[in-house]
């Protein structure tokens, strides 16, 4: 039995029936949560139910099958054998990558014992788990006729809590599935020369784009995983990709959106049709509208891709020379080709480099790394490297598992940065200090530069700061589920102190990437949209004007809370 498909009838006993009063009448109230006298009565949830042909379940935490008073030994087994499954995660109408925002500070762990009462934490009390555009539009207008504080969940690899909250109304977008390519896409309404395209459905994951784009010989800007949600919060807040210095952001190929809005009308967004809600949807991030598809621009296949993996060990004296000459080759990576990820946390660095329609040179590859092997060479008792070269015959190579891991509590805070701070050795230096002095977990996502660069500031709603960027670089922390919640809380205040640190010491006029962000941040319109942000909150009123479709540091979050 699935627990999250118990029937509304059988769990009426939960939310007593209640008067819904004058939250329908007054548009300009606080959203309607279920501890509140709005949320709706079990009549309504069940009139609802009908409309969305059986669509709505009970949502629950994902452990709930395995504790009280939610116990089912058969659910059990399969939510701990797949616990860590994000696939599975996805699916789940009460599932989230990260436990963080799943289960709040609210216990309902999978390593906890059965006894341990489970609670709802962030996860929605009712999902309207989507199976057509037409349950999302009854679905929206159900959420604004009441009012309802509403979360929009696709793939749920929410960093910022986005897609939950406490005593909410979930609409999930999974199932919304279908890759459809077209050779000669032209944007509904637009009297343009055709392109070659994909249009995904909501639902889909990266893995099948990118194994479909595979087959058809195409490639489509994706992002470094394989179950983010190929045209949900990826999309709506920018999308890197290691493609991205190549063809662009994710919001640079897309073309058309297929909505519904929150007057449960079905829209069509692109150059021609709403472009005010097109420039909007790229890059401003959740709460315009809900996606049911969108439409990218494909790209010519790619036949080899060289991967770099290097693992560089060094002592704590050396350490901050060892990131200053990595900060400082960061622009010849660049010109050279070379996108992807590094992570360093004192002693330990490692790279996950890619370089496209490489020519298979792989001594003229290491060779770029020379002033990292120079410096090991000088310092052999201080500094080791180990390095392993790899050609791969495609981008879909690169993806070699249709999962990968979740299930974990993770919190995070970045800033983009410039290429110029690179180009700088006393920046640099800058850069390798403040990281080493605080003993930062650093990840360095190089998907800047090249494309990203070429669109002006102002071209979309994405966060300006990304025209200017060449890097992308997080900080992180994360607990058990036994951390106690002060310990919690206290590396919660660390990490945004961190961050806000991080940002006036070293980039005090860049913004940061909203889908991979810190929910603590104080100034979050500035930082997230820079001098977008007033424009976007003018659509935002336009297409959402009671904001029932608002989420925390949202677009239109100052106007209505969330
Ligand atoms: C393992 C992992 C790898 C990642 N890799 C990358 C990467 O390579 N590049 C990158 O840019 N980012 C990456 N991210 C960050 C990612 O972009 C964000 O976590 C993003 O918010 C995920 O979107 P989602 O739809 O999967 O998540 P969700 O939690 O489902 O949604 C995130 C936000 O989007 C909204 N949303 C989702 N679907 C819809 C829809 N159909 N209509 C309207 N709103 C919707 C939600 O309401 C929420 O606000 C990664 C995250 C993880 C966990």
């Amino acid at each position: 039995m699935n627990i999250h498909r118990i029937l509304l009838i059988s769990t009426a006993f939960l939310f007593a029936p209640r008067e819904v009063t004058g939250s329908i009448l007054n548009r300009n109230s606080k959203l309607c949560t279920s501890s509140d006298s709005c949320w709706p009565d079990s009549p309504a949830w069940i009139q609802l139910n009908a409309s969305v042909s059986g669509h709505l379940v009970r949502s629950l935490p994902a452990a709930a099958p395995c504790h009280d008073p939610y116990y089912d030994a058969d659910a059990c087994a399969i939510a701990s054998k797949s616990w860590g499954d994000s696939i599975w995660r996805s699916n789940q109408p009460g599932g989230y990558q990260d436990t963080a925002w799943e289960n709040g500070d609210e216990p309902c762990y999978i390593d906890q014992p059965r006894n341990v009462t489970c609670q709802q934490g962030l996860v929605p009390i009712y999902t309207v788990a989507a199976e057509s555009v037409q349950d999302i539009r009854e679905a929206v207008k159900f959420a604004a006729k009441y009012h309802l504080r509403t979360r929009i969940k696709g793939a749920a690899h929410e960093f910022l809590g986005r897609s939950s909250g406490e005593g909410s109304f979930g609409i999930q977008t999974i199932k919304l599935k279908g890759i459809t390519f077209n050779d000669t896409f032209v944007p509904d309404g637009c009297d343009a020369t055709s392109q070659a395209t994909v249009t995904v459905g909501a639902g889909e994951h990266f893995y099948d784009l990118n194994k479909q784009c595979d087959a058809r010989r195409v490639v489509a800007v994706t992002g470094t995983s394989n179950t983010v949600g190929a045209a949900g919060g990826w999309l709506l807040g920018g999308g890197h990709s290691s493609l991205s210095p190549l063809y662009g952001l994710g919001v640079d190929n897309v073309l058309e959106f297929k909505v519904v809005t929150s007057d449960g009308q079905v829209r069509i967004a692109n150059e021609c049709q709403n472009p005010d809600l097109f420039w909007a949807l790229r890059g401003g991030g959740s709460g315009f509208a809900v996606t049911t598809s969108a439409t990218y621009k494909t790209h010519p296949y790619i036949t080899s891709v060289l991967g770099l993996h290097m693992v560089i060990n060094t002592t704590s004296d050396i350490y901050p020379t060892f990131l200053k000459t990595y900060a400082m080759l960061q622009p010849t990576l660049s010109d050279k080709g070379f996108s992807g990820y590094t992570s360093s946390s004192a002693p330990t660095t490692s790279m996950d480099l890619l370089q496209y329609n490489s020519d298979g040179n792989i001594t003229k590859a290491n060779m770029t790394f020379a002033p990292l092997f120079d410096l090991a060479a000088k310092n052999p008792d201080k500094m080791q490297i180990s390095t392993l070269f790899g050609i791969v015959p495609s981008y879909f190579s690169i993806f070699p598992n249709s999962t990968e891991e979740g299930g974990a509590p993770l919190i995070i805070g970045s800033r983009l940065f410039p290429r110029s701070m690179f180009e700088s050795e006393e920046q640099s230096e800058a850069l390798a200090r403040f990281f080493a002095q605080n003993n930062l977990n650093t990840t360095w996502h190089l998907v800047g530069g090249g494309k990203v660069n070429e669109p002006s500031p102002s071209d979309m709603g994405l966060n300006p700061s990304w025209r200017n960027a060449l890097h992308h670089i997080l900080i992180a922390d994360s607990w058990e589920s036994d951390t106690p919640i002060p310990e919690r809380n206290a590396k919660r205040k660390r990490l945004t102190d961190n961050v806000q640190k991080m940002a006036a010491a070293l980039v005090p006029n860049m913004g940061s990437y909203v889908n991979e962000a810190d929910r603590g941040e104080p100034n979050w319109q500035t930082t997230f949209w820079g001098d977008n942000y007033a424009r976007l909150l003018d659509i935002k009123m336009k297409y959402d004007p009671t904001g029932v479709l608002t989420c925390e540091k949202c677009v239109g979050y100052d106007v209505f809370g969330s």
